[in-house]
């Protein structure tokens, strides 16, 4: 069973623990590393997103900024913190992000900007917006959608995720049928958009993240039974994440999505022996490959 997570959120984002409080529970658990991967969401527009308002009321829109500069300030002293708790803990800490990937040269030019300035160890793609004349939708606004604009949206959130991965940036991809939180893509229609979806990730040569928060409210993880058949028979490499925002989430139903990965013929397990970084063990990984 797979002994780390590195897809998790801490206080100051929108995580309830603070880094301190996780490693601790990672060393309870017996794991030799647990990554960080707060959001980085940076659009010039999200301010004006339809789901904004809820996220000041919820009191978590500290996580999107509407500049690469803002986004950089918030993870420096995240990232200073760990540095500091490193420092004094045997475990190794991983310095990840939660990345919005958005399409276009000016976002891609800042994104590497900040990334060279920041250092991360490992980069996660998500797409938890799909962008339509010029207004950021998020799952909750796709389901508030006519039927009709749902198709369309979701359709756009496929090529969205491929476009996550063809950008070369990440690591692994996270929770790849999203929507499913809000009861949207699951008919069969959708088995083509996730099946070229799936041959776009193998030939990108990225991973995927088998993702149980969605045990919260359903009996299978991210991503579904009939995708991790896809990415059964396209031998596209997987790992576990727990996306826990509080202590009590991390590795929480590893045990049941990989039974769930095995039943569906998942063999290709990500594994390493916890001593290199980890970023650039994947990329040894990809050149080996
Ligand atoms: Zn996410
Ligand atoms: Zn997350």
């Amino acid at each position: 069973m797979q002994k780390f997570s590195l897809h998790t959120h801490t206080v100051g984002f929108d995580g309830n623990n603070s880094e301190e409080e996780m490693v601790r529970r990672a060393e309870e658990l017996g794991w030799n590393k647990i990554g960080f991967s707060n959001h980085f969401i940076v659009h010039e527009k999200i301010e004006e997103a339809p789901m904004y308002k809820y996220a000041k009321i919820g009191g978590y829109n500290n996580i999107y900024s509407s500049s690469f500069d803002e986004a950089v300030a918030k993870f420096e002293s995240h990232y200073k913190r760990i540095d500091d708790l490193q420092s004094k803990t045997k475990i190794k800490i991983l310095k990840g992000m939660e990345v919005d990937f958005f399409a276009g040269e000016e976002w891609r030019k800042g994104f590497e900007k900040a990334i060279a300035y920041l250092k991360p160890d490992y980069l996660i793609g998500s797409a938890h917006f799909v962008e339509q004349d010029g207004i950021l939708f998020n799952s909750h606004d796709v389901k508030k959608s006519s039927k009709i604009e749902q198709q369309k949206l979701i359709t756009r959130y496929w090529q969205n995720v491929r476009a996550t991965a063809n950008s070369g940036l990440f690591d692994f991809l996270a929770h790849l049928d999203l929507i499913k939180k809000v009861g949207l893509g699951q008919e069969d229609l959708w088995a083509e958009e996730e099946k070229k979806t799936i041959e776009a990730i193998k030939n990108a040569n990225v991973m995927v993240e088998i993702n149980t928060s969605s045990y919260k409210q359903g009996d299978e993880p991210y991503p579904s039974r009939r995708i991790m058949k896809m990415i059964a028979d396209e031998r596209v490499k997987v790992l576990f994440s727990d996306d826990a925002h509080d202590v009590k989430r991390l590795g929480a139903d590893f045990d049941r999505a990989y039974k769930t990965a095995k039943e569906c013929g998942i063999k290709n397990f990500y594994s390493d022996d916890g001593s290199r970084n980890f970023f650039k063990l994947i990329i040894a990984d990809r050149q080996n490959s």
